[in-house]
């Protein structure tokens, strides 16, 4: 595509993010980091989540870790390791680290929580991290770096399911709340290579992913997904309940960044001409 007919970003030319020498990194403004502290506190506001244990993530995963969840056979284009040097003397050579960067907030619960033993009643877990995806893009709503909150539900299946429709009836309304046009849709990963269509398919056959997506006159994107993993990461991690059976688990992912480029890219660059309404629920005082 020539240079020209690229989108133009609005989001920088208002000076709300700065590129920083790669497609998709971009340094945040004050102003938008207003929206994106909002919405994080408006996200853990929601009364679905009372009572959840909130984890704070590091942007970093073992490639261990990462292999076992399938991630470098199933999603390579997007994965990311981390080279170190190994400098003796003089010599300097970087070499692959035990480390990679982490492409999604819930992936480090799984075998924590298992490590925990026996989960002797359904928990909700309430994680956030910086994620990176290998996908440079000039879009304005695709990072290569992105922040991530994650509810994740460890339990029965039923109350999986159970928390899952919960929270996405709640993010439609917060979506609505905040002005946004949003519709919920099926969906599935971009699975690499030949097992692509086998496993997309299999996805949307048992409706094992749903997302938000955001229509904006620039185009539309999904700021939020909504995830049924059945009892594949209790079994996969060793997640018990107490009658010895794995544990159900879903995750609800919200994309901070995804969801304050939606509000600018809807309201207008400028969050102090939002509308009333919209600020309200984010809590942006006039100041
Ligand atoms: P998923 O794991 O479903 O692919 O991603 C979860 C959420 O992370 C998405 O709904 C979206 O909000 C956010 N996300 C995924 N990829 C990107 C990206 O390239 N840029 C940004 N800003 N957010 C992303
Ligand atoms: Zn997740």
């Amino acid at each position: 595509m020539a240079e020209a007919a690229l989108p133009a970003n609005p989001l920088v030319e208002a000076g709300l993010l700065t590129p920083i020498g790669s497609d998709g990194l971009y340094a945040r403004s004050r102003a938008y980091e207003e929206v994106t502290d909002a919405l994080q506190r408006l996200l853990g506001g929601m009364p679905q989540v009372r009572g959840s244990e909130a984890l704070g993530l590091p942007s970093l995963i073992t490639a261990k870790e990462l292999e076992a969840h399938g991630y470098f056979g199933n999603f390579p284009q997007l994965a990311a390791r981390v080279y170190t040097c190994h400098c003796e003397g003089t010599e300097r050579a970087f070499q692959p680290s035990q480390l990679a960067l982490l492409p999604a907030a819930c992936y480090p619960l799984y075998p924590l929580l298992a490590a925990r033993g026996v989960l002797t009643q359904a928990r909700v877990f309430d994680v956030r991290a910086s994620c990176f995806r290998n996908e440079p893009s000039r879009e304005p709503w695709r990072l290569q770096a992105f922040r991530m909150r994650e509810f994740v539900f460890a339990g029965a299946a039923a109350g999986a399911l159970e928390f899952r429709a919960a929270m996405m009836e709640a993010a439609a309304g917060l979506a609505a709340a905040l002005g946004l046009r949003a519709e919920m849709e099926e969906a599935f990963d971009p699975f690499f290579g030949r097992a692509n269509n086998i496993l997309k398919a299999a996805q949307l056959e048992s409706g094992a992913k749903f997302e938000l997506v955001a229509a904006v006159e620039e185009g539309r994107f999904a700021f939020a997904s909504f995830n049924s993993h059945g009892e594949m990461f209790g079994a996969k991690w060793g997640i018990r309940l107490a009658d010895g059976t794995p544990a159900s688990t879903c995750c609800n992912a919200f994309g901070i960044d995804r969801m304050a480029v939606a509000l600018f890219l809807t309201h207008g660059v400028d969050a102090r001409r939002w509308p009333d309404s919209v600020r309200d629920i984010l809590q942006l005082h006039a100041g």
